[in-house]
Formats: C-alpha cells, structure tokens, sequence
C-alpha cells in the first residue's frame, strides 16, 4: 500500500524524504526516532507514527530510533517503558542498539541552557506561574516584559546554577528563553526551558531538581541523534518556530520537523491520559483489556501487527485531521484473519439436540476442513454423537417466512456431517423449549444429498458429550457515541458515555473438543460466529475466549438494512446457506 516505489501511494513525508535524498541534503543520510513519553501504554495512534517513522527508515535504508522523551519525573515509570518495548517489538520493528533516553542527555541539555544564558538568549524569570501566563498576552495582544528579563549575565548564570544545586523551593524561579513578548506565535514569547521539580526520575533517580520542558528538550534530543526528519503530530506544527529557534540560537545539527495527522477513530480515544482515567477508575480490567484501543488491549483482544500495519498504511498521512471510522480497523483484522485463522465448531449460546434415530452408543469422526481460505491447513476430526448443541438462535418454533434455519418439519444441513429434520421440542413446565428432537438422513454423511435435493441454511454443531465448556467473552464499542465528548449535560464528562454493555460474558458456551488445547494468543473462527482468541486467563480447568470481531460488520448491515431491505434480505438468505 504505501509502497514507496508505486508514486501514487507516496504520502507528502515520503516526498519530502525523496526529495532531500535527491538533492543530497542530509548527504544521503535518512534518520527518524519515534519518541514516546513513558507515561502510558502505547495505543493504535502511536502504532501509526511507529509505522511511519520505522517504516521510512526501513523503506529508503535509513535508521530509526527508540527515544524514551522522559522529562515530566511526576508522571512516568518504568512500567511504561517496558510495556513501549514490548509493543513496538510485537508490531514488528527493531531499534538495534539505538535505545535512547531524553534524561541521558540532561547534563548537554543544562550545559546548552548555560550557553544561551551567556549569548544573552536566556534568563531566570522569579514570577510566579500565573504572571508568567498572564503576560503572554494574547493571539491578538502582545505579551509584557517581565521585570526579570533584564537581569545580567552573571546573576543569571548564579541563579541557574543555584536552581541546579536545590537552592529553591518548586515555583520560585524559571529559565526563560528571552525571544521577544511581542512575537506572532504566543508560544515563542519567552518560553520556560527548565522549571524546578523536587521529584525523583525513574532513571536519573533525585540527580536533579530541574527539569527542562518538552520544548527546550525534543529538537536538542533529535539534534544530538543527528535525525534528519523529526516526523511529528499536527499539533506541534506551531511549536516548530521554536524547535528551530533553539537549534539555530545554539548553532547545533538542525533536523527538518515534518507534521502528520493524528490517528482518530470512532467510539473510542487516543488519549493516554485518559486511558489511564479509564483504568484507575476500574472501567476496564487494566491497559490490556481488550476493548482498549492500546496495543496491548487489541493484541489480547486478537490483533495481528499484520493487521495494525496494513490499517496504518490504509489510512495514510495526510496535513488534515479527520475521524476514522472502527469498521476500518475491523475490517483489516478481518482480512488478516479470514486468510490465516482456522475454522472450528462453537456453540455459543446452546440448546440441546436430540437425534432420534441415531445409535445411542455410536461415535463418528467426521472430517472438517481447517481454512478454506489456505489448503495447507489441511482438516481435522470432529465427533459426531446422538446428542449435539445447536445455537439457540437457530431454531425457532414459529418462524417468520424469511426464516430459514430450523423449526418443525425444516431439514437443514449440519455443516461437515449430515441432513437433518426436526420432528418435536420438548418443553419445561414453564413453556421454554429444553431439547429439539430430529432425525438424520445418513445417505447425506458428509453433508451432500446423493438425490440432489437442497436446503437453504448450514448449521454449527457441538457434539454433547464431546464439548468442552469456556467463557466467551464478546465486546462492543467501548463508548456509546461515535465521538465520546459529545456531552450534553455540562454536569457529565466523556466518561458519561462509557458503554456499560462493552462487555458481555457468554458462560458455558460449548466448544469442539480440538479447542481444549487452546493456548492464550490462539486465533480461530468461531464458523458463523466470528473471529475468536484463546485469552490470558485461560486456566487447567477453565477455558477463556475473547471475541476479536464479528465476521461481517453490524454497521454496514444496519446501513443497508436502512436503504434496501431486499439486499438485506439477500444477504441473510446467503448467511443461511453458508
Ligand atoms: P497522548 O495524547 O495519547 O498521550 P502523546 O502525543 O502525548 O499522546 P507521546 O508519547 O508524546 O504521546 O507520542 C509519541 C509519538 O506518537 C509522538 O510523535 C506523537 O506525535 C505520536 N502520536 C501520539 N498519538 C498519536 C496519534 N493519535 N496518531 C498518530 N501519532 C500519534
Ligand atoms: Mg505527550
């Protein structure tokens, strides 16, 4: 898809990178570096800056590396850094011996910020935060000086030194870069470089007290790296004046900052933040679970970082922000799985069969066939018996005329097996149906009716003695609304349209028996029924599925359902006959 040699498919970044290669900007040279805060688990966002930054690197035979952007001691830990690891491993990328850490360059980092001071780019501001805020003005009115701007060199220079050595309470002072109040862009208005924070760093543990701000450390990471293309989000296209402006005030390697727009999908959100919000207030089982747009939440749910690639290289990099709808990510695990995961028989909701003129005490193993889709997948047995589950959903004893699975008098296939018809249901005393009784026809062993005769729908089946119980675990859309911040009570939050029904666990569902076997991160389709995997909490005695995604999407069937009906029709009608 984003195949750099087809130029059609090449996105604005790809042009930009070719275009310096021909002119030989960067002396041939093409370095990225994805850059994650550790403050978080990474989610499908940061799959695609993953993908494009590693993936442009690998496409034109440059270098990408992995650069912890650690400079905010309140909120990181080495959780996250270990989690970020993992997951860009899985999705299939490689540092090699390029792990970084923004905190490894602190001391270059403070020893530029001495040198801006003595070129007079720098002072020590003593108001406090608000002031500082209020001074900036606004996007339509300059900001004022602060009364600290003219201080000279020297007091500069004692003071920073001072606030290095823990002289000050937090607050106390700040260092400035001294641009101009009256800059166009608010955010090149005398920014603070270093603020002072009594709090230990993960890495650097209580060595210091200041800390520089994201700012004042990105375009210095990336020019000590010596990156070429600094690829970020949009939103940092207004900080650029000032990336460049420190690269440029102190004379050092300057990387081209190149923005893309954000990931955004439907019925879910991008921010870790917010994640976090989502998990310490036990919305969600933790950061894995698998309604959780993360990637260790869509890997557990399923997921392929085949899948989460091919996604990413779909929805492209563009210069606008724009919604993706979660059809589109659906649909490419999907694509990915119909290819590779193999079919098996589960019931999930069941209801007993009887087949009355089956031998009591007989077994057959019927072959099953594992993928369609790949012939080296080769088949399996399945157990046949005279008591089977059907899905409790296909059989109805009064059904509507477009209805074509089982009721009264219906013959039906048992996908694999063989024609049967159902002749009686048994009830409870309160009128629910208990057990459907039928009888086979054995000359369709195999499921083919050596008369030729036809009927419209394939069922799956479990043998009854044979199954084997688990939980199978089927998510919705974790919030109830396309975009979760429409609110409108202004007393309520996003978190208001948390999807209280994004989880529904299916207990004692019954499965074929090869799926005993199951092992956590095992992929299978549940035929008719969707894609499934095997999940961590399985245990000896207890098998745990999670249902990864449904085999057609419910939202192109409601679409349709609301513009043609008879297309509808059609459609179950095709689902019937299977
Ligand atoms: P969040 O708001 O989720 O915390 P962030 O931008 O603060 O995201 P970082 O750890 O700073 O998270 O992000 C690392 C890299 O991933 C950055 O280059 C950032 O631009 C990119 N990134 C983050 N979110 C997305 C997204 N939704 N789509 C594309 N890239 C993203
Ligand atoms: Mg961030």
């Amino acid at each position: 898809m984003n195949d750099p040699s087809t130029s059609a498919h090449r996105d604005f970044v790809r042009q930009i990178v070719e275009d310096d290669l021909t002119s030989g900007k960067w002396g041939g040279r093409v370095h990225t570096r994805f850059p994650p805060e550790p403050n978080g688990y990474l989610h499908i966002g940061h799959a695609k800056s993953i993908c494009l930054n590693f993936g442009i690197a690998k496409e034109y035979g440059g270098k990408c590396n992995l650069r912890f952007d650690d400079t905010n001691p309140e909120k990181e830990d080495t959780e996250y850094v270990d989690s970020i690891m993992e997951d860009v491993r899985w999705l299939g990328f490689d540092w090699e011996d390029r792990l970084f850490y923004a905190s490894d360059y602190f001391e270059q980092i403070y020893q530029w910020a001495e040198q801006l001071i003595r070129d007079n780019k720098a002072y020590v501001c003593s108001l406090p935060l608000e002031e500082i805020r209020a001074g900036r003005g606004s996007a339509s009115e300059p900001g004022t000086d602060s009364p600290y701007r003219s201080r000279s060199v020297d007091e500069n220079l004692d003071l920073f030194r001072r606030m290095r050595a823990g002289e000050f309470p937090e607050g106390a002072h700040v260092l400035r870069a001294k641009i101009g109040m009256a800059e166009k862009h608010m955010l090149m208005r005398d920014p603070i470089m270093y603020r002072i924070r009594h709090a230990e760093h993960h890495r650097t543990g209580t060595q210091w007290c200041i800390y520089p701000t994201y700012d004042y450390t990105h375009g210095q990471s990336d020019s000590i790296e010596a990156i070429t293309h600094s690829i970020c989000t949009l939103e940092f296209e207004n900080h650029r004046p000032l990336y460049d402006w420190y690269c440029t005030a102190l004379g050092i390697h300057h990387p081209q900052q190149i923005e893309f727009n954000r990931l955004n999908l439907t019925y879910t959100m991008m921010s870790k933040r917010r994640l976090l919000e989502l998990v310490q207030g036990k919305f969600v089982s933790g950061w894995d679970d698998p309604r959780m747009p993360t990637l260790c939440g869509l890997r557990r749910r399923g997921y392929t970082p085949e899948a989460i690639r091919a996604f990413c290289a779909y929805v492209g990099v563009t210069k606008n922000n724009a919604v993706t709808d979660m059809v589109v990510l659906e649909n490419h695990i999907r694509e990915d799985l119909n290819k590779r995961a193999e079919r098996r028989m589960a019931v999930l909701n069941p209801i007993k069969v009887v087949i009355t003129n089956y031998p009591e005490d007989q077994t057959e193993a019927l072959d099953a066939i594992n993928n369609p889709e790949d012939a080296a997948a080769g088949s399996r047995k399945v157990p046949f018996s005279r008591e089977l589950y059907l899905e409790r959903e296909d059989f109805m004893e009064e059904p509507p005329k477009k209805f074509f699975r089982l009721s009264p008098g219906k013959e039906v296939r048992l996908r694999w097996a063989y024609f049967v018809t159902c002749t009686d249901v048994v009830k409870d005393a309160s009128g629910n149906i208990t057990e459907i009784r039928c009888t086979y026809d054995p000359a369709t062993k195999g499921g083919d009716a050596p008369d030729g005769r036809k009927v419209k729908a394939t069922l799956h089946w479990v043998s009854a003695k044979h199954a084997v119980k688990a939980d199978v675990r089927m998510y919705d859309h974790m919030f109830v609304k396309e975009d979760p911040d429409d609110v409108a009570d202004p007393a309520l939050d996003w978190k208001s349209n948390f999807n209280p029904n994004s989880l529904h666990v299916q207990q004692n569902a019954m499965l074929e028996p090869s799926l005993a076997k199951g092992k956590p991160g095992d992929r299978f389709q549940f035929e008719r029924m969707g894609y499934f995997c095997v999940d961590a909490d399985t245990t000896p005695d207890r098998l745990v599925f999670n249902r990864t995604v449904t085999l057609k999407d419910q939202w192109t069937k409601e679409q349709m359902h609301s513009f043609d009906k008879r297309m509808m029709d059609k459609r179950i009608k095709t689902e019937d006959e299977g």
